[in-house]
């Protein structure tokens, strides 16, 4: 099992994150809690790039939950059509924004019981809900922050609630705000899933990985490109 970090160490690790990116933003284009409540849904199995290709528009005439259902399912399967699994998404958008005026008065709830019970709305839906449109101090486990916490022996664990759970221990106060955002940033950007950037990588001598990469990867395809033009020339 990977050796896990010290006190001293975390401390380090998330100053060091901090100074890179001091204050961190979510990548999902939003105008409200509402529509940030719905960019995460649709998030789900998708890249922020693909939901904000379809969210920017969208959001310019939809951005209540009254324009959302007046829209209807069909028109929202359409205009979301490039995002993976669209139909279904529809679906609980519809249902939730339903849910928003019958029950909250159309706002989005600042409870994570009231915003679990959302069709569509998981803990990880929830955590980032709570995290960017209220300010609470929570920490959405997704892909990035799962494979960092446990490479670097932040907060290993075999699910993501247990990671979750780790990180809210670990984490010091001072960075449990923003440490969703420089977490999933680093994990998008440096530490990848693949071959990680670790010769690039700001934390890399506190990071427990034992498979740290020694070089960045050739990006070999460019170079048989180049290889064929120049043949081309001759
Ligand atoms: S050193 Fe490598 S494995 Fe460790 S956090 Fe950095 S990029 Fe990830």
């Amino acid at each position: 099992m990977v050796k896990l970090m010290t006190r001293a160490e975390i401390e380090d690790f998330f100053s060091r994150l901090k100074k890179q990116n001091p204050d961190p933003k979510t990548e999902l284009k939003y105008k409200n809690p509402y529509t940030l409540l719905v960019a995460v849904a649709l998030s789900a199995q998708a890249t922020d790039k693909s939901v904000n290709k379809a969210t920017e528009p969208l959001f310019k005439t939809v951005d209540t939950p009254e324009k959302m259902v007046a829209l209807g399912e069909a028109k929202l399967a359409d205009a979301i059509k490039t995002i993976g699994l669209y139909r279904g998404k529809a679906k609980n958008v519809i249902a939730l924004s339903k849910i928003l005026i019958e029950k909250h008065g159309s706002r989005v709830p600042e409870d994570r019981d009231a915003l679990e019970e959302l069709p569509g709305v998981g803990r990880k839906t929830a955590n980032v809900v709570l995290n960017v449109a209220f300010g609470e101090p929570t920490i959405a486990v997704d892909t990035h922050i799962f494979r960092v916490s446990n490479r670097t022996g932040l907060a290993p664990g075999k699910n993501p609630l247990e990671v979750e759970e780790g990180l809210l221990k670990i984490v010091p106060d001072a960075y449990k705000l923003h440490a969703h955002h420089w977490l999933i940033l680093h994990g998008r950007y440096t530490c990848v899933a693949r071959k990680p950037l670790c010769p690039t990588c700001v934390v890399r001598d506190l990071c427990r990985f034992k498979d740290k990469t020694r070089e960045l990867a050739v990006e070999k395809p460019k170079l048989k490109m180049s290889l064929r033009a120049k043949r081309v020339k001759r």
